[in-house]
């Protein structure tokens, strides 16, 4: 019998995590009334929406529940809290980083629309925004509103540091938006610590149900009051609320939070993609792993392989049984090098040649081992000229 596939897109979408179903389910049937409602039945499906609201909270190190505003998925909480800002700071400018996910990028495009200055720091060749740069920029482009940036970057995983930022920002006068969607279970989210004025989560990326999200908004930001209507959510997204998906979201964010309390969890996490690069790298020398000399999320890696466009990597990979994906899911119907990698200053056409395996927590050694194979198997059958790595390899 045919081997099932080994779905590698995590990053992309995850599977519901263990248990949310049955958690989600009643809501479904059952336990179907309003929320708002003054009925005996409406408590039960109100009490659901507020426990998933604490371990939401709990997930992002919130100061408390009434922190957490539930959204239909990260773009719409990004969008909010540019929302907020632009509306709170009607004179400054939007500063984002260069790698940040189309979901920002988009945001932004709604910021130009009301006539606003948008301004984008470079990354380093890792991604990374580094202070000094966006010190720098902040104070050539003063009056600023809002820095958003991305902490785990979908595409390579790295980890923004987070050092000096808060002072860097707050100090500009500006408010700071951290898109924080990649990391739930991955590592931990100390947002109130962190003192960052909103963060956004994607439901979907850590196992609840597509269609679910939460913005993080701090004591003291500009509360986002984005949709109005019946007053659900104290006013600030008018609506009645997916209560499922927000059941869901909540189980799958008790799951999270309890994952990466887990003194073992990372080097779990991190046994696949590990396991993955060093049988990859051994068999395709050429082979380059991007942003691997930094700290990144455990299940992530994006490779460079030299010579074979993805596109062409794919479909064999597919065949092989192995589903991975050349960068963004939102990008990809573009077929356009990652703008992440342009960003980090990766040569176009290797840009080109890089696929994005992002793993899941069942994932281990083996499963690590048969990608390598794949890709391996896939990289030569193209067989592609020599081609010398550019990007910041790890050696095996
Ligand atoms: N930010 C990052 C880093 C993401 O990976 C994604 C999803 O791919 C988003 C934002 C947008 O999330 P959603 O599509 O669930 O709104």
């Amino acid at each position: 019998m045919a081997e099932s596939p080994l779905y590698l897109d995590y990053n992309a979408t995850a599977p519901l995590a263990p248990g949310v179903r049955e958690v989600l389910a009643p809501f479904l049937g059952a336990d179907f009334h309003n929320p708002s409602s003054l009925s005996q039945p409406a408590q039960k499906v109100r009490g659901a929406v507020h426990e998933a609201r604490l371990a939401v909270a709990r997930l992002m190190g919130a100061q408390g529940p009434d922190r957490i505003t539930f959204t239909s998925g990260a773009t719409e909480s990004i969008h909010a809290a540019f929302h907020a800002a632009a509306c709170a700071r009607p004179d400054g400018a939007l500063v984002i980083g260069a790698a940040e996910h189309s979901a920002s990028k988009g945001a932004a495009q709604f910021w130009a629309a009301l006539g606003r200055r948008i301004v984008t720091v470079p990354v380093d060749a890792d991604g990374r925004i580094e202070v000094p740069t966006l010190q720098r920029i902040l104070a050539e482009n003063g009056p600023i509103a809002l820095v958003s940036l991305i902490y785990a970057n979908n595409e390579t995983g790295a980890l923004q540091p987070l050092e000096g930022l808060a002072d860097c920002i707050h100090g500009a006068g500006a408010l700071w938006h951290l898109d924080t969607v990649q990391a739930p279970g991955k590592v931990p989210l100390a947002c109130a610590a962190w003192q960052v004025d909103y963060a956004s989560i994607s439901g979907h990326k850590f196992g609840a149900p597509k269609g679910s999200g939460a913005l993080y908004h701090a004591p003291g930001a500009p509360v986002p009051h984005w949709q109005t209507g019946g007053g659900q959510e104290q006013g600030r997204r008018g609506g009645t609320e997916n209560v499922a998906a927000i059941a869901g979201l909540g189980a799958a964010a008790r799951l999270a939070a309890e994952r990466v309390q887990d003194p073992g969890n990372a080097a779990r996490l991190a046994a696949a993609r590990d396991t993955f690069e060093t049988e990859l790298l051994h068999r395709v020398p050429q082979a380059c792993v991007h942003a691997g000399g930094v700290p990144r999320v455990g299940n992530t890696s994006f490779v460079g392989l030299p010579g074979t466009p993805a596109e062409y990597l794919l479909p064999l990979l597919e065949q092989e049984g192995v589903l991975v994906s050349a960068g963004s899911a939102c990008d990809a119907s573009h077929h356009a090098p990652s703008p992440v990698l342009l960003a980090m200053g990766v040569p176009e056409d290797l840009a080109s040649s890089s696929l994005r395996l992002s793993f899941g927590p069942e994932h281990g050694p083996d499963e690590g081992r048969r990608a390598a194979e794949g890709v391996a198997q896939a990289w030569t059958w193209m067989a592609p000229p020599q081609a010398a790595p550019t990007g910041n390899t790890v050696q095996p």
